[in-house]
Order: structure tokens, then sequence, then C-alpha cells
């Protein structure tokens, strides 16, 4: 992506507003902030940290995850932005009280354009040593966990997914692959047990396999390089990004895609060949929503109200169907129809903003 050309160039295909490089040598802190678009709101976005092995992957991951929480937030309804921060440390080693601290600073010199949350390699503890340097920073009641509404409405994902390919949305007895037990495939995990369907699982650490494996009898588990190519009526990627590409495709066996993970598609050209199979894909970022609705929710002026927030992500299942119908209609793939329908709102509002701005 960016070898060949300049940032600049970069930024301009998909209209990025800002990109910030935010560094301090004695705590080591090496994080990028990309803000993608803040027409609808404050630009939200999680922070993931993780050991990229090089600039290059940190700036292509920062840039791809920032793009898709604009199109998240649009199609969710919500009003925010989409941004992204990636740190390049190691979580299980590198976390220090400081280093947060040092990115709240950065991240309250953007004045609000940019707000923070939790993401792959941080929690809620991250989050509030960075709220000790800037308001900035997305935090819920104690009592309440983002992974759980994400989970919510990844299966509410899955439920229009088999209503739409087998005419009911009953779990009992489909066969499910989960990729990735962490924070949200543990709990989509044990939603789909509890409706009954059969589950095989994998995940890159074996203690949390086997924490499973004893507390679920009859949970089925598989190497992490096969999960994606098990017979099984859905693949739920619950783990990280573009684990559907040019070599996982042809050996897809599933009738249905649809799980947390963002950025499922290595490219678009994967997500043409996807729909070409008849796989139905739910767009990742549509069905992953679930916390940066309930996320938006804790900015209501009334303070966060669960109930509202439940029955906001619940609506994933509707606005999945819309996406459906259109991908039908317009003979387009499922991701190309949800972009659509972001696009569009994106759009209306930028004109609305615009016509009021107008002498
Ligand atoms: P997590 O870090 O808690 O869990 C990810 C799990 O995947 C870990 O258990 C990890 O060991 C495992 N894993 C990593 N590489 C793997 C591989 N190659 N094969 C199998 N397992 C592997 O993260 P999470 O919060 O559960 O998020 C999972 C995905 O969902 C991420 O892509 C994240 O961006 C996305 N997401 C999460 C939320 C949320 O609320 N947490 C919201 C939206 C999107």
């Amino acid at each position: 992506m960016i070898m060949d050309t300049t940032i600049f160039e970069v930024l301009q295909t998909y209209d990025y507003e800002q990109l910030v490089f935010c560094q301090e040598k004695e705590l080591g802190l090496q994080a990028i902030i990309a803000i993608h678009d803040t027409t609808l709101g404050p630009a939200a976005g999680g922070v993931r940290m993780l050991p990229y092995a090089s600039e290059h992957e940190a700036i292509v991951d920062v840039l791809r995850l920032a793009r898709g929480m604009t199109y998240k937030g649009a199609v969710a309804g919500v009003n925010l932005g989409g941004a992204k921060c990636v740190v390049r440390a190691d979580p299980k080693r590198e976390k220090s009280e400081a280093l947060f601290r040092a990115l709240g600073r950065y991240i309250q010199r953007l004045s609000g354009l940019y707000i923070a949350g939790e993401d792959v390699g941080t929690n809620a503890h991250d989050m509030e040593l960075i709220g000790l340097e800037t308001p900035h920073v997305f935090s819920l009641p104690a009592e309440e966990e983002v992974s759980d509404f994400t989970a919510f409405g990844v299966m509410q994902g899955i439920r229009a997914c088999v209503q739409s390919v087998y005419g009911s949305a009953e779990l009992q007895g489909r066969t499910v692959a989960v990729q990735g037990v962490g924070a949200v495939g543990s709990r989509v995990l044990r939603h789909l047990l509890e409706d009954g369907a059969v589950v095989t699982v994998t995940d890159t650490e074996q203690n949390k396999l086997d924490r499973l494996v004893a507390a679920y009898p009859g949970l089925l588990t598989s190497a992490p390089e096969e999960i994606h190519a098990r017979p099984v009526d859905i693949y739920c990627p619950c783990a990280l990004g573009a684990v559907l590409n040019e070599r996982t495709l042809p050996e897809l066996r599933c009738k249905i895609v649809c799980g947390a993970a963002n950025n499922q598609l290595a490219d678009e050209h994967c997500g043409d060949r996807l729909a070409q199979t008849g796989i139905l894909y739910a767009p990742d970022y549509l069905v992953n929503a679930g916390g940066m609705i309930v996320y938006a929710d804790s900015r209501h002026p009334d303070g966060f109200v669960r109930q509202r927030a439940w029955a906001h992500v619940s609506r994933i299942y509707g606005t999945l169907e819309r996406v459906f119908a259109r991908a039908l209609e317009e003979a387009i793939p499922t991701y190309r129809a949800a972009d659509q329908l972001a696009e569009q709102r994106i759009a209306s509002v930028r004109q609305a903003k615009t016509l009021a701005i107008a002498p």
C-alpha cells in the first residue's frame, strides 16, 4: 500500500483528515493516531497495542482500521466519526502508567477531535490511565463490559445470516467455527452454546482452549491454521483481520462468514471473490458495531442507559437484512452494499453541513 506512494497520496486515496505521529523517547512511546472522517461527529476509535514489526505495518493497520470506524459509525446510526490509534509495543511487557499518560497528553492536544477506547492489547484500566490526562476517552459504568455488547451484536448478525440462508433464525444444531476466544469470541461462544449450536473453537493461546474445553464438555477444537476450512454452517472470525484472503478463500467450506474481527477481507477483490462463491458475508464493521454503539450511548446528555444501548445494538439484525436486500437487488457483494449505506449517510450529512454554512 504505502511502499510505492507517498503518505499524502495514501491519505488522499480514501480522504483521511489527519495522521498524527506521537513519540516520547524516554518512554519508548511510538503511537500513531489516524483520523479518517469527522463529518458525523468526533472520531472514535480504539487504542490497539501490538509489537508491530515495522512502521509500515503499523501505518497500514491504523489507516485501514480508522476508515473502518467511519463506516461502522455511519451504518450503526451513531454520531461519531472514524479514527484509530496504534501503539507499537508488546502489551504483555511494555505497559506502564507513564506510557498511557503520555499518549493521553497527545490525545488531549487533539481537543476532542479523537476519542479513545479499548481495543486489542488494551483494557479499561489502560483507558483510566489515559483518562488521567484527557477527558477524551470513552468509559462505561464499572459493571459494564464493552465486549458483552459487541458479542450481542455479533449474535444479531449470526441470526440474521442464518435466517437469510436457512429461512429460520434458529441456531439449534447449527455448526459454527469460532476463530479466537478472547473477550468477544468467548462471549459469542457462550451465546452459541446456550442456543444449542455445535461449536468448534481455536486460539493461539492453548491455555484459553484448555479452560473452555474443561468448562464446556462437547466443545470441539481445531488447529488455528485450519479453523477457516472447517465444514460448518458459520465461520466466525473473532481474532485479527485479513483472514479472508487469496490463500483461505478457496479453502472455505462454510455457508456464512459472520464474526467480530475488524477488516476480515484482505482487500475488496477478496470481497468480490467471496460473493462469487455464494458464501454469505456479514460485513464486519456492521456486525461488530456493538462496542461503538455503547460508547456513543455513554456520551448521551443523560448518561449511559443500559436498556437503550441493548435496544440500539439489537438493530444490527435489521440493518444487516437491509444490506442483504440491497446486495440482492443491485447484484453487488454485501460488503459493497454496506459501504454504500454508510457513504450515503455521510454524504447527506456533509451536504446538510455545507448548506448550513453557505452564505
Ligand atoms: P482479544 O485480544 O481479547 O481476543 C483475540 C483472541 O484471538 C485472543 O484470544 C488471541 O489469542 C486470539 N488469536 C490471535 N491470533 C489468532 C489466530 N491466528 N488464530 C486464532 N486465535 C488467534 O480481542 P477481542 O476484544 O476479543 O477482539 C477480537 C476482534 O474483534 C478484534 O479483531 C477486534 O478488533 C474486534 N472487535 C472487538 C471489539 C470489542 O468490543 N472487544 C469491538 C469491535 C471489534
